[in-house]
């Protein structure tokens, strides 16, 4: 003889039982179903699961990073480089042969932090126009060619721009990168007089004044 008050318990087991076997796709604890008992209106049958359709969860977009170049043989790329954590390595190519040494035409690494550092940059002064690359990537003859640059300069590792940022000062430019190096914890920032220096190398800052 079985009780109201347990074999509504049992009701419910069973409930769980089959929401359990739908989910899990198995047919967990069915033996605590009674026989003689009907299972009420719309208790999955544990033993032949209804088919599920896919879940319809959207994950969320990924947000895009763009990044707008100019390098000084009036080359262009505008191109959105990373959604979320991957990187457009179709992008990067193109970036890479943007960033190349004009001189010895030579393309060199292009790190892709490098790339987030001036697109966040970029960011700082919208989208208006692109960033001026005086500088990206340079061969060790080259860097050696020009009498400011530091005998190790990072450019010779792909991880140093030169920049202008068309319609702003040099000093607008420095205060933001100074403002982005303190937010992400490293950058080099140098003050060349008519362009920043800027890499993705420890925190530092120098200015040094050439015509
Ligand atoms: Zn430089």
């Amino acid at each position: 003889m079985v009780d109201v008050p347990s074999l509504a318990r049992l009701r419910r087991r069973a409930l769980l039982a089959g929401l359990g076997a739908v989910i899990g796709g198995g047919a967990a604890c069915a033996d605590v179903v009674p026989s003689v008992e009907t299972p009420p209106a719309g208790v999955p049958d544990p033993a032949s699961p209804a088919p599920q359709p896919e879940p319809q969860v959207q994950a969320p977009p990924e947000r895009e990073r763009w990044i707008w170049v100019q390098n000084n043989a009036g080359e262009e790329v505008a191109v959105a480089y990373r959604a979320g954590q991957n990187y457009n390595v179709a992008a990067l190519v193109r970036l890479q042969r943007l960033f190349r040494d004009l001189r010895a035409e030579t393309a060199g690494p292009i790190p892709p932090l490098l790339v987030d550092m001036l697109s966040l940059l970029q960011e700082r002064f919208g989208y208006t126009r692109p960033l001026k690359l005086i500088s990206g990537y340079r061969t060790p003859a080259t860097n050696a060619m020009l009498p400011f640059a530091a005998p190790n300069s990072l450019h010779m590792r792909g991880m140093a721009a030169d920049i202008i940022v068309p319609g702003f000062s040099q000093t607008d430019v420095v205060n933001q990168a100074m403002a982005l190096s303190n937010m992400l914890g490293f950058m080099g920032i140098g003050w060349y007089g008519s362009f920043t220096h800027v890499d993705i190398g420890p925190k530092a800052n120098w200015a040094r004044m050439i015509n």
